[in-house]
């Protein structure tokens, strides 16, 4: 078998490989992006079926750690980490759901939803999550000073990342915006025993902090350091990459015609493209599916900047939206989500207040539990469905980012009729009544005739 790579190096194109376990984040000479570079043409020496075939067999497997969904994939996601320092809680594999009922209301009988939420953490997040720690990990018994590992989060992030870090047994420091994440995300890291700092800001605020607290070091070697978890480190990005092979792995590695995504600080879509592209360049595909990127009205730089056709990067201050996981004024990942719009033909859209709370609660009535990011791109596919773009006889994925159970504020807010800026038009609140058999027959009677 030859012997797998992969480095760091600039996305940009500067010259020069570092390793990944290197404490670096972005290129020491123009301060943009890294991403890990994989070497294609060992990767080529295996057949498209033997990939296949490898990968299929990995499915389920009890094989430490081939059974999870990310680390079936280790060839081709960090192929140097040692075994036995993977920390993995059998992320991804998860579900494809067949939206048929949802797909027959809007037209559209080939609809499928990946529902990335039923998770350990109830994220897609800990698909890179399970990759960054694991290299911290081997990093820290190959003597690198790590201190901690620490990120600013909307709230799924550090979720993720105090759990993996404490499967790890590795201390976590979390940045959040007060007030600006779910009761669910706040006490997930509190419970896993991380270091919780609430902050008088939003996240980009946050983000700004947290960059100047682990400042990298440029390759040099630090005293000690305190390690970014946020996905502006590239390491991120290679677990989340395994959603779009799964996908087409889940349909016998048949290409979908588009995927649609929420997004905010676009590393998910990066990820995405990244894997995708991965699949096209080993020759397991031969095309790439459309991407959808769907944004919330009220934080939607990433639609402003599509809009003027990428010509310079929109920030703004993004508003208080429902879809507080992708409140993000300032994305990270910009140059590399504008390479996975423009390389798939792909499309931005946004979604109102109004229209992803009502695309939620359509979905949830036909079965699924959708949080509002889900909403959101729902939204922004029923959009594109109506004005003819996503066409009805085409095969839609939705990407589902997290599960609706860690919303639940969101859900109450709507079948009470509470929510700001939302009609709650199928809201299903609970009908009170005395303990007497006759009224509650009535009662059913009624409803049901
Ligand atoms: C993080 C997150 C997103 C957005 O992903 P980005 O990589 O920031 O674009 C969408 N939905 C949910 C639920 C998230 O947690």
């Amino acid at each position: 078998m030859p012997e797998y790579k992969a480095h760091f190096r600039c996305f940009q194109g500067c010259a020069g490989e570092h390793s990944i376990y290197e404490i670096i984040y972005t290129c020491p000479q123009c301060g943009g992006l890294l991403e890990v570079q994989h070497d294609i043409e060992a990767l080529r020496a295996r057949s498209a079926d033997q990939w296949k075939q490898l990968f299929d067999s990995r499915v389920g497997t009890t094989e430490w750690p081939y059974g999870s969904g990310v680390w079936g994939k280790k060839e081709w996601i960090i192929p140097t980490i040692d075994d036995e320092n993977v920390v993995s809680m059998y992320e991804g594999n998860s579900n494809l759901f067949w939206a048929e009922r949802l797909g027959n209301q809007i037209g559209l009988s080939d609809l499928w939803v990946k529902l990335c939420g039923n998770s350990h953490t109830g994220s897609f997040k800990d698909l890179g999550m399970t990759v960054l720690i694991s290299v911290v990990k081997q990093m820290m018994n190959d003597g690198v000073p790590v201190q901690a590992v620490a990120c600013a989060s909307t709230g799924d992030t550090s979720a993720a990342l105090a759990a993996y870090s404490a499967a790890a047994g590795i201390p976590a420091v979390i940045f959040l915006p007060e007030g600006k994440v779910s009761p669910a995300q706040l006490i997930q890291p509190i419970a896993n025993g991380a270091y919780v700092l609430a902050l008088d800001t939003d996240f980009d605020g946050c983000m700004r902090i947290i960059r100047e607290i682990t400042q990298d070091t440029g390759g040099r070697s630090p005293d000690s350091s305190i390690y970014l978890a946020n996905s502006m480190n590239s390491l991120r990005i290679e677990g989340q990459k395994t959603v779009g092979i799964e996908i087409v792995q889940q349909f016998d590695w048949e290409i979908p015609d588009w995927i649609v995504m929420p997004v905010g600080n676009l590393g998910n879509i990066s990820a995405l493209y990244k894997g995708l592209k991965l699949m096209q360049d080993v020759g397991i595909i031969n095309r790439l599916p459309r991407l959808v990127a769907a944004q919330a009205n009220k934080a939607n730089p990433f639609y402003l900047s599509y809009l003027n056709e990428f010509k310079e990067k929109v920030t703004l201050e993004a508003q208080s939206t429902l879809a507080s996981a992708i409140q993000i004024g300032d994305p990270v990942s910009y140059e590399k989500a504008v390479q996975a719009i423009q390389e798939t033909d792909g499309i931005v859209e946004q979604a109102s207040e109004h229209e992803m709370a009502a695309a939620a609660a359509m979905a949830d009535a036909t079965g699924m539990y959708t949080c509002p990011h889900t909403g959101t791109a729902l939204a922004a596919l029923f959009k594109l469905l109506e004005r003819n773009v996503i066409q009805s006889h085409e095969r839609a994925i939705v990407i589902s980012t997290a599960h609706g159970l860690k919303f639940t504020p969101f859900k109450v807010g709507y079948h009470e009729g509470t929510l700001a800026e939302v009609e709650s038009d199928l809201a299903n609140p609970p009908i009170y009544l005395p303990a007497d058999t006759e009224i509650v027959k009535e009662t059913i009677q009624r409803k049901l005739t």
